[in-house]
């Protein structure tokens, strides 16, 4: 193992390390443009230039390795003032538009300009003029004279998404980024480029200009879009998300969302399908909106004759876009109040799954929703059995948490006209519009929980908004039914933590997870290994 001093701190570290990593890993900030941890050294911007003992010259820390005895000084003169150089000549020809740059409180320039620079400029000549807002693609747009051509774009296209749709053209102050003839940036991770330029080059045509980035607030959670559960930071304003930005899981997506799922959000906010009030259908089949109270009644009305000992005619449909807590209340409020003999875990239909991260899976959490139903050994019939049981009557009344299903199954419609849909959803959907009474759920964005992806890993996702217009979270759903149902007065789930602890009785498998220090990267849920047990015990 290497050991070397950088500003006086001695450090050990793996062979192989670059300077800037050694530094990182100790605390000590170099500033840097071009390089990204996730791709190729380009060592071109020179903003992470060091002074080394006994090289002969300042050396860039983002390429240079680590050798045993090196000493590194990152404060010193020589150091800082290469930083003011580096720092003038990106000035040069840059516009200072920052009151209408999108990447303005956000910007590598900006801050490091006030950090590293704040001095005045020497230059008195007319800045090179380039092409403002060129539309590079569906998703985004660049600005040629705020490039620095750091050519991180142009490196995630070729070594992360395998698509080279951009290059480097011309020399010197004349060079920008471009696509070639004919060809947009239109690949399907396009919009990562914006998240890793490090100045307001590069802007998505769904972001800009929308709200000033130190209005935004910030939560940690996992995208929904798929059962990959890439982690995500949801940026929030006036109780609407306004965008998806990816949080490096080394484990499951390292540090990249495909365009698809960090558009995802809008389905939360659709003003054409986002349900938020209680509806009835009406004696004519249109579906009315309906207040609480009304709602309340509707509820007790429909439900009622399934508490108990009854016929057992009322099937479960659990969406896998649900928490796991969510399915799990649910899941307690048919044990414990409810007579349900028809389980089914529903979901979204499948789409193309790629190399990179999109599993097909678009539910994300389809794993959580089968942990809880093998905690409580409960069958699930799928959504193929549930229909064939309501087609056969065995199951004449339905009750959804969540309606997520594939929208154009002709069969999944026709079976539904045959019984008594009450449904708890976020969105209109088939399902919803064939319900006798919908009521209103939070999407996952409005609440707390955890999705457990296709790996088995499971992840927290956190409450970013407060639920509109009073829908409720999946738990508080199940909470609400219980009451309507008059089990009020033994009914203890009514978070998502009492939920969890609910399930943790019921699987082996949460055994060491607590859920208030589920860390940022979740943890991977793992079987314990019955073969070493049992090798010990034929053993003795
Ligand atoms: S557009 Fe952004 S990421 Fe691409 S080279 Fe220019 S500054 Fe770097
Ligand atoms: S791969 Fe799946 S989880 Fe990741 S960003 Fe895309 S849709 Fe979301």
């Amino acid at each position: 193992m290497p050991k070397l001093t950088i500003d006086g701190q001695e450090l050990d570290v793996a062979p192989g390390t670059s300077i800037i990593q050694a530094a990182t890993s100790a605390g000590i900030d170099i500033p840097f443009y071009c390089w990204h941890p996730r791709l190729s050294v380009a060592a071109n911007c020179r903003m992470c230039l060091v002074e080394v003992e006994k090289a002969p010259k300042l050396l860039p820390a983002c390429e240079v390795q680590v050798r045993d005895g090196m000493v590194v000084n990152t404060k010193s003169d020589k150091v800082l003032d290469a930083r003011k150089a580096v720092m003038e000549f990106m000035l040069v020809n840059h516009p200072i538009d920052c009151p209408i740059c999108d990447q303005a409180g956000e910007c590598k320039l900006q801050n490091y300009y006030m950090k590293h620079d704040q001095t005045g400029t020497r230059f008195d000549e007319t800045k090179v003029v380039k092409n403002k807002a060129v539309e590079l693609g569906p998703q985004v747009v660049l600005d040629e004279e705020r490039c620095i051509n750091c050519t991180r774009c142009v490196r995630f296209m070729e070594e992360v998404a395998k698509n080279p749709q951009l290059g480097q053209f011309d020399r010197g102050d004349r060079a920008v980024i471009g696509t070639f003839p004919g060809q947009p940036l239109d690949d399907p991770y396009s919009m990562n480029t914006v998240e890793i330029c490090p100045v307001g080059a590069l802007t998505s045509r769904d972001f800009r200009f929308k709200v000033r980035s130190w209005f935004l607030k910030h939560e940690e959670s996992v995208c929904a879009g798929c059962a990959r559960g890439c982690n995500i930071i949801v940026d929030h304003y006036e109780n609407e998300v306004q965008r998806y930005r990816s949080r490096d899981n080394a484990d499951v997506n390292q540090g990249w969302l495909c365009d698809d799922g960090r558009l995802s959000y809008k389905r939360i906010h659709d003003p054409d399908t986002q349900i938020t009030v209680p509806h009835e259908r009406a004696s004519d089949g249109r579906m009315v909106p309906i207040s609480w109270e009304q709602a309340k009644a509707r509820l007790a009305e429909l439900l009622g004759p399934h508490v108990g000992e009854t016929d057992g005619t009322l099937g479960l449909a659990l969406s896998a876009q649900l928490t796991t807590e969510g399915v799990t209340s649910f899941v307690e409020l048919a044990e414990r109040v409810l007579q349900v003999d028809t389980y089914a875990i529903i979901g979204r239909a499948d789409w193309s799954a790629d190399k990179l991260l999109k599993v097909a899976d678009r539910n994300p959490n389809r794993a959580g929703a089968e942990l809880v139903l093998e905690g409580y050994s409960i069958f699930d019939e799928g959504a193929g059995g549930l229909q064939k049981a309501m087609e056969k009557g065995e199951v004449k009344t339905l009750l959804f948490a969540g309606t997520d299903y594939p929208d154009a199954n002709e069969g999944w419609k026709a079976a539904l006209e045959k019984v008594t849909v009450v449904a708890w959803a976020s969105n209109w959907d088939d399902t919803a519009n064939a319900a006798n009474l919908v009521l209103p759920l939070a999407s996952f964005a409005e609440q707390d929980g955890t999705f457990v992806n296709f790996q088995g890993r499971m992840q927290r996702i956190k409450r970013a908004l407060k639920p509109v217009n009073g829908r409720k979270p999946a738990v508080e759903a199940a909470a609400y039914t219980a009451d309507v149902l008059g089990a009020a007065k033994d009914w203890n789930i009514r978070n998502w933590v009492s939920a969890f602890k609910e399930l943790k009785k019921h699987t082996n498998l949460l055994k060491d997870v607590q859920p208030l220090s589920l860390g940022p990267w979740g943890v991977l849920l793992e079987a314990e290994d019955d073969s070493a047990a049992a090798e010990e015990s034929a053993a003795s």
